[in-house]
């Protein structure tokens, strides 16, 4: 389940992202939660952050991206997420879509919450929230039981910082400006899909649980991805009525045949998946056998090589030896030679004497 929450800040989209969290199991990613963190824990971001935030403007997108990318890539956001407050504007949107793209898992649904700006301005500054558990309680339509306490666990009641008249008229601007287009982009794209953020809680939260079972769950079942979704929904009878019929079609496709046809192309995939691994091992050992032979010849060429050059070299030292012995022997013969013809001279010449 990959969903975004659109919205001008006070629409109640972080109440309804509560809601889904606890019913689909996924998690909330809210850039407006992580930034609030990183400021009350001091870090650079966080300092980054801060005077952007009380001014009611938005933080860089570097900043948002890239706390978006690590969010999104943490374990628990592998089974999907619901995105609260991000993408603030047209450039957010564009990289979210990006990277889902090339995760390969693109956005299924972008729902807008839509609140009448004045009913927005008074739900902005009496909303209080418990500083431990995060309840959200609004001092004009969700009172607490006791005064400043939460009713889930006991907490202290606290109100933002930037939910004063001031800090809100500039962040409803800046919601107008910036984020109100996103409205037409994921309406071109076919993933908008409205509810009438001014009924009850339970009942918004009754029409969006409708939307995402008829929409989403159903393909996840099947293991199938979503497809571009079709119409936007506007009043919540509509909404509620659209989805109902979407539900009992996705419910009647997903009986037998389809049940049928999608386990045989399934099988049908991983027949196909099997042959593929299969052929590249196989080509993988023919290269390494390859490549093992070429090594091999190298090897034993190079090994020849060496082979015949000494074999050369010691018939040339034999041969070098055997001449060096001829020439003394012949050397020795002639000294003798010599000698002797010595001699016999000196053996002639006293034979003479004598005489
Ligand atoms: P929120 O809690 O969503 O209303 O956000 C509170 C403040 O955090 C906003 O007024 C912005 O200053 C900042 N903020 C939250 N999300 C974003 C975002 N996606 N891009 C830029 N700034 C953001």
């Amino acid at each position: 389940m990959r969903i975004i929450l659109l919205g001008a800040p006070g629409s109640g989209k972080g109440t309804q992202a509560k809601l889904l969290v606890e019913r689909y199991k996924v998690p909330q990613v809210s850039t407006g939660d992580l930034l609030r963190a990183a400021v009350k824990a001091g870090t650079a971001l966080g300092k980054q952050a801060k005077a952007a935030m009380d001014a009611g403007q938005l933080v860089s997108d570097d900043v948002v991206l890239g706390m978006i990318e690590e969010r999104l890539t943490q374990p628990d956001a592998k089974s999907g997420f619901i995105l609260d407050g991000f993408p603030r504007n047209i450039p957010q949107a564009q990289e979210l879509d990006a990277k889902l793209a090339w995760l390969g898992r693109p956005l299924q649904i972008a729902l807008l919450v839509a609140v009448d700006n004045d009913i927005l301005i008074k739900r902005l500054t009496g909303r209080r929230t418990c500083s431990s558990c995060g309840q959200m309680y609004n001092i004009h339509f969700a009172t607490p039981k006791i005064q400043g306490r939460c009713d889930k666990c006991g907490g202290s009641l606290m109100q933002r910082s930037d939910d004063n008249e001031s800090t809100i008229r500039k962040r409803l601007e800046v919601y107008e400006s910036e984020t109100a287009p996103l409205v037409a982009y994921y309406k071109a794209q076919g993933k908008l899909r409205r509810v009438h953020g001014m009924d009850e809680v339970d009942e918004i939260f009754s029409h969006i649980c409708d939307m995402v079972d008829a929409e989403i769950r159903p393909l996840q079942v099947k293991g199938v991805e979503a497809q571009p979704v079709v119409a936007a929904v506007t009043s919540p009878t509509a909404t509620a009525k659209t989805a109902k019929k979407k539900k009992k079609k996705a419910t009647k496709t997903t009986k037998k045949k389809p049940k049928k046809a999608a386990k045989k192309k399934a099988k049908k995939k991983a027949a196909k998946k099997k042959a593929a691994k299969k052929k590249v091992t196989k080509k993988k050992a023919t290269k390494k056998k390859a490549a093992k032979k070429k090594k091999v010849k190298k090897k034993a060429t190079r090994k020849k090589a060496v082979k015949k050059k000494k074999t050369k070299k010691k018939v040339k030292k034999k041969a070098k030896k055997k001449v060096a012995k001829k020439k003394k022997t012949k050397k020795k013969a002639t000294k003798k030679k010599a000698a002797k013809k010595k001699k016999v001279k000196k053996k002639k010449a006293k034979k003479k004497k004598r005489r």
